[in-house]
């Protein structure tokens, strides 16, 4: 009889949890189980029908096994080695896991040759192998973002959004713009300020956006230079960009991080191709990185860029971060659930705009896929 292993499933307008037939990998293939995987905020708009990203099982976050190796996988990826797969494929685009790739949230996953030709399948350290792996590719971007930010010395960084990403961006930029640096985290909602009053990070000013929030913007001095990070879902990223560019005075640079429909044109700046500029970095490429000047309908000069995916070398970054500083990050990840758990979760986020799940505000839901004795042995 034919292996099969368990898979959170989305079909026929439902998630639920579905047996699927366990593959084996040909040459150059992999086959891994994964320890946790995350739910971000793209899988929770997969979800909600607001991407038509086709594969039926998503996640791409996260940490898994080695369970077996076609032959030609290189000696380092050997059976029973702790793994993350980097999402993106700089030049293959059929591959993007959880995307157009069977994602995560399944007891096995096959990593095809494509991957792992390219050498997006990392080996970590063991210390990563616990819930807080869900954060590692959401950082990785998030750090990726801040460096750029950081080359142009901003005296203020102000992060729009208050889900995982922008979260994660307030944490990680001291360290990397440094501590004289005026940190501003925009809210999108009451909910969200309640959350970051519960988890203060030392030194961010935590903003609400709306008219209060847009005149603390315009109050800060115009004499600096200010980079924006744009953490937002795609229905929010241009209303964000529009606050930001009426009301912040001084050098501006903005990194264009959040989702953006594919015809999305900014009022201020209607000849400015936006997905075109976020889509000039992909995985760390071109470096340095694309970045370009425009100029707004009121001639005012800023910078914008953007990126997709991660390079690896962002990747072993943001395991080093995790490591160094795990308690800068841990409660973020608000929900560990089992892959049950996870499919009714989904359902929930599926149905609503909400994000309260138990009772509690939903920043990060961590879910553990196949508890370690399971593994042992190795079989597939
Ligand atoms: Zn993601």
């Amino acid at each position: 009889m034919r292996a099969s292993h368990r898979a959170v499933v989305r079909a026929n307008r439902t998630i639920s949890v579905l047996k699927r037939p366990t593959p084996i990998p040909n040459d150059y293939e992999l086959l891994v189980a994964p320890l946790y995987a995350g739910l971000c905020g793209t899988d929770i708009q997969i979800l909600r029908g607001l991407r038509s990203d086709p594969t039926p099982i998503i996640g791409h976050e996260g940490v898994a096994r080695v369970v077996s190796a076609g032959s030609g996988v290189p000696e380092r990826l050997t059976p029973g080695t702790l793994v993350c797969i980097n999402p993106t494929h700089r030049d293959d685009p059929s591959f993007l896991l959880g995307h157009n790739v069977d994602g995560l949230l399944q007891e096995r996953v096959l990593i095809p040759r494509s991957a792992v030709c390219n050498g997006l399948v990392l080996p970590l350290c063991e210390i990563v192998n616990t819930e807080i792996s869900t954060l590692l590719e959401p950082l990785a971007v998030v750090q990726y973002g801040l460096r750029l930010l950081a080359e142009h010395r901003p005296h203020t960084l102000v992060v729009f959004g208050d889900g995982v990403i922008g979260h994660i961006a307030v944490r990680a930029a001291v360290e990397l713009l440094g501590v004289t640096t005026r940190i501003v985290h925009m809210h999108h909602t009451k909910r969200g300020m309640d959350w970051s009053s519960n988890h203060p990070v030392p030194a961010v000013h935590c903003v609400l956006h709306d008219t209060k929030g847009a005149q603390f913007l315009s109050e800060l001095p115009a004499d600096e230079r200010v980079a924006v990070l744009l953490a937002t879902p795609r229905d929010a990223t241009l209303l964000c960009l529009d606050t930001a560019l009426h009301n912040l005075r001084g050098e501006l640079v903005i990194d264009l991080l959040g989702g953006l429909s594919p015809d999305a044109v900014s009022p201020l700046l209607p000849d400015v191709n936006l997905p075109q500029i976020r889509a000039a970095n992909c995985a760390g490429s071109p470096n340095p990185a694309v970045q370009v000047t425009v100029s707004t309908i009121t001639g005012t000069k800023v910078c914008l860029m953007g990126h997709r995916g991660v390079a690896n070398k962002h990747l072993s970054d943001a395991a080093a971060e995790l490591t160094k500083h795990p308690l800068r990050y841990r409660e973020l990840i608000t929900h560990v659930v089992s892959l049950d758990e996870a499919a009714n979760i989904m359902r929930q986020l599926a149905a609503s705009r909400d994000r309260v799940i138990d009772d509690r505000r939903l920043i990060k839901l961590a879910v553990q896929i196949a508890p370690e004795h399971n593994l042992v042995g190795g079989a597939g």
